[in-house]
């Protein structure tokens, strides 16, 4: 007899394994399949192993201007073997640390790759052939990198952001095709560790979905630190040769005919593919949309007992939404299942979701830029605070950039925020908690945030936005 469950989850990444734990609170029974390791591509893969690399990075540069905070360093380089070892060991640590909580949280693991024999039983069909039966499923089987057309993934000289998260050494020159967070944050650690970094953009700013003055302040900064950046660029017409590879850059900025690039390495970083393929997922009347799963705003799929999260089921492409969905998909079915505990259903404010990358300067953002809210017809105010007139981002000798919100002028509402520069990263929930909780511009300029710290600018920029600000 098959092992039956209420709910079996399949994918234990930052979607699958924060919905198995919020589904076994609820009260289920909970079953979850994961083919690899417990953390799925963010704590493995993605999110932690590459800001443990990009902290010896900024170490390294904050080392290289360490002079002038009167200390001495001289001749400090990389250790490279160590700083992936560092990384690897983070990422670890972090895997372990979700096997602790599914076994605390008493959840039933199965490893291997699952796929649906039918409407209510998965098997898995590489390794034990087991089947499980269960009233309700979560799909979180996430994404994987997209290949360049006629340049499949080698992870030795045609890098996915995986294989370039573990070389075995510095590469000399390394061009990067994609200028989304990945691709800009893989720029910024290899340019740091000295690498001759090609960042390449097909359209016409790096970040392309961040606030223009932000992307413009960051393109400077990358290439007054020596890294090329190009933007309204193609990559075409790929050819491997004695371990190196040769492109064709065409575009903005570049001879008619184009320019033949020579490199080490090539990342790419030009966007996912869903894991959705092999489960047999629209043999059972679960419908796709270029390969992700279409859901409601509850989660659920065209199979009113299937359930799906995170990246499988489309933008934005982000652990934290994939976490966020997978609370909300275990409530929506405890509700569904009659077992309410209590809860309402409200859908997840999309409008709101805040984005980060963790280059040097860094970048944060959220909700409507004011170009968006200007052609959604408010009548806005911005306010913006540059760190240079902050006393902490002084003392931390670190002042390039700046925060900025965009609130609408009539009620006050935060419509959005975007920030570049030291810590942005850890400013921009304070502007989160403002949007959700349905605060205004008012609230926010008129609370007392600490002297001095970086957390002022926010503050600040809220103040400048009302025509009050103090220290601009
Ligand atoms: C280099 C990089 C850096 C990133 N940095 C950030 C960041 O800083 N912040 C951020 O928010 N996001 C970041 N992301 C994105 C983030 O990693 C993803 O959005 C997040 O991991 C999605 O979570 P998920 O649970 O949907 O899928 P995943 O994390 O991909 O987990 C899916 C899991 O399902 C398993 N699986 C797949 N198919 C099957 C099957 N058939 N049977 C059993 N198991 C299966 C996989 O092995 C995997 O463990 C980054 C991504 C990359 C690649």
């Amino acid at each position: 007899m098959p092992e039956s469950y209420d709910l079996t989850v399949i994918g234990a990444g930052p979607g699958g394994y924060v919905a198995a734990i919020r589904a076994a609170q609820l009260g289920m029974n909970v079953c979850i399949i994961e083919k690899d390791r417990p953390g799925g591509i963010c704590l493995n893969w993605g999110c932690i192993p590459t800001k443990a690399l990009l902290e010896s990075a900024h170490l390294l540069e904050k080392i290289h201007s360490a002079k002038e905070f009167g200390i001495d360093s001289n001749g400090a380089k990389p250790d490279f073997p160590t700083i992936i070892q560092r990384s690897r060991k983070v990422a670890d640590q972090m895997a372990s640390g979700v096997d602790f909580l599914l076994n605390k949280n008493k959840i039933v693991r199965k490893k291997g790759t699952a796929a649906f024999k039918d409407l209510n039983t998965i098997w898995l069909p590489d390794t034990s052939k087991e089947e499980i039966v269960s009233k309700y499923f979560i799909i979180a089987t996430g994404a994987r990198a997209r290949e360049l057309p006629g340049l499949p993934f080698d992870g030795k000289t045609v890098l996915s952001s995986k294989s370039a998260m573990v070389l075995e050494k510095i590469p000399d020159s390394l061009l990067i095709v994609g200028a989304g967070a990945i691709g800009v944050e893989f720029a910024d650690f290899y340019a740091t560790m000295g690498t001759k970094v090609t960042l390449v953009e097909m359209l016409d700013q790096i970040l392309p979905v961040e606030d223009k003055e932000v992307s413009t302040f960051l393109e400077k900064s990358f290439v007054k630190r020596g890294i090329r950046v190009l933007t309204g660029v193609g990559v075409s017409n790929p050819e491997l040769k004695d371990g190196k590879v040769k492109v064709l850059l065409k575009g903005k900025n570049l001879p008619e005919t184009g320019e033949i690039l020579e490199v080490e390495k090539i990342l790419v970083s030009i966007g996912l593919v869903p894991n959705t393929d092999s489960m047999n997922l629209e043999e059972i009347g679960i419908f796709l949309q270029k390969g992700f799963i279409k859901t409601d705003t509850k989660y659920k799929t065209s199979v009113p007992h299937i359930y799906a999260i995170g990246d499988c089921n489309g933008p934005p492409l982000l652990a934290h939404v994939a976490s966020m969905e997978g609370i909300k998909a275990a409530e929506a079915i405890s509700i569904h299942s009659g077992n309410p505990h209590g809860l309402s259903y409200f859908p997840l404010n999309y409008d709101a979701i805040p984005a980060c990358t963790y280059c040097h300067p860094e970048v944060a953002s959220i909700g409507l830029t004011e170009k968006k809210a200007t052609n959604m017809g408010y009548t806005i105010g911005v306010g913006k605070f540059p760190f240079t007139a902050s006393g902490r981002a002084r003392a931390m000798g670190d002042v390039g950039g700046f925060t900025k919100v965009v609130v609408d002028k009539k009620s006050g509402e935060i419509l959005g925020a975007h920030m570049i520069g030291p810590g942005v990263t850890e400013l921009l929930p304070a502007v989160a908690l403002g949007i959700t909780q349905e605060l205004t511009a008012n609230d926010i300029a008129s609370t007392i945030f600490a002297h001095p710290t970086l957390s002022e600018t926010v503050m600040e920029s809220f103040a400048a936005a009302l025509g009050e600000a103090i220290n601009l």
